[in-house]
């Protein structure tokens, strides 16, 4: 089994990950390597095509692919190493990661490992819907992955759960992939984005919003054709092929359940101090890992004053 030695590991090239890479190097750090289980490094803005990145972190307003293009450049001119396809999963010891790639396992030791495995929403079979498993059941991301990254059929007309911003994205990934929403519900009597923000997608997109209304079915043979719906005593069918679950955010915090850190009951991250440093660990907790969810230019940001820290201990 090859095994090998870096100043610096990190987990997951999302932005968090990549901007704590890229400030690492830039601050005299010799060996910083990012190990990322997708094909491509750049995280979730790599199939987020809407506008709305990199405000706060780039002082620029542009779309989530554009955006981690930005930080994969930059991560490559700096001299990151970047292994893509290669997965953290799991510890030999808390400086050291098993990885798994298609070249084989691989065993890599640290001065410092930082997780930025990012969060994810809540699937389906999570939040205990009743109904067949059936196609035509996606979350956000999965939708936008199966609409700009693979151009998959997704279906004619939509029933997004959840009302956060990320339910926003959903509409406007759906209209791009030829699907009309025709329902928007949520078990909260406020939606929890931007104020009109919903009102003004209904009247151009034309669909019901429904508060306070909880999805107690989904109704499918092979695919989706409806979801039971109850708010209050009335229940009723919403007809639909295809249903987004959106938002309601769990970080993906699997390799610090491994490694039986602590977690939060609450948010379901690390415990961490203010440096994002797991106590009595050189292992740092970045990104959208901490606290689910941040804007990718929050995560950023935060993970650039991580890394300046990290980069004098080590160094
Ligand atoms: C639909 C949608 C729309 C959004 N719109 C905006 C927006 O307009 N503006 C904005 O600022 N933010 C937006 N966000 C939020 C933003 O994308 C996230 O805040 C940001 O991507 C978080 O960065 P991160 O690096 O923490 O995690 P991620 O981007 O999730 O990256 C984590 C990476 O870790 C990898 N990984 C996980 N586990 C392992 C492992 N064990 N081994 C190897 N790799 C692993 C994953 O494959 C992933 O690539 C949006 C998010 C979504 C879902």
């Amino acid at each position: 089994m090859k095994s090998s030695t870096v100043d610096v590991l990190i987990v997951g090239a999302g932005p968090a990950g990549l901007a704590a890479a890229i400030e690492l190097k830039k601050n005299g750090v010799k060996n910083v390597r990012v190990v990322e289980r997708e094909k491509i490094a750049g995280g979730v803005p790599r199939h987020s095509y809407h506008l709305g990145y990199g405000i706060r972190d780039l002082k620029r307003f542009i779309s989530g692919p554009a955006y981690a293009k930005h930080y994969v450049d930059q991560a490559l001119k700096t001299g990151v190493e970047i292994s893509t396809s290669t997965t953290a999963t799991d510890w030999v010891d808390l400086n050291t990661l098993s990885l798994t790639s298609p070249f084989g396992i691989e065993q890599v030791k640290a001065k410092a490992i930082l997780l930025a495995t990012g969060a994810r929403e809540r699937a389906r079979s999570a939040r205990a819907v009743a109904g067949k498993r059936a196609a035509g059941i996606y979350t956000t991301g999965s939708l936008q992955q199966a609409t700009y990254l693979e151009s998959l059929y997704i279906g004619k007309t939509a029933i997004i759960v959840g009302t956060e911003h990320v339910s926003l994205s959903a509409v406007i990934t759906l209209k791009h992939a030829g699907v009309k929403t025709v329902a928007m519900i949520t078990e909260k009597r406020k939606h929890q984005t931007v104020f009109g923000a919903p009102t003004l997608l209904r009247l151009i997109f034309g669909f019901k919003l429904h508060l306070d209304t909880k999805i107690v079915e989904i109704q499918a043979d092979q695919r989706v054709s409806g979801a039971k719906v109850r708010s209050g005593n009335k229940e009723w069918v919403i007809k639909a092929d295809t249903i987004v679950f959106t938002g309601d955010w769990i970080p993906d915090h699997e390799l610090i359940r491994r490694a039986n850190l602590p977690i939060d009951s609450s948010y379901k991250s690390p415990i961490t101090d203010s440096d994002g440093l797991i106590p009595n660990t050189q292992i740092y907790s970045i990104g959208n890992l901490t606290l689910p969810i941040k804007g990718a230019d929050k995560c950023a940001v935060e993970a650039r004053k991580i890394a300046r820290k990290i980069a004098k201990k080590i160094s």
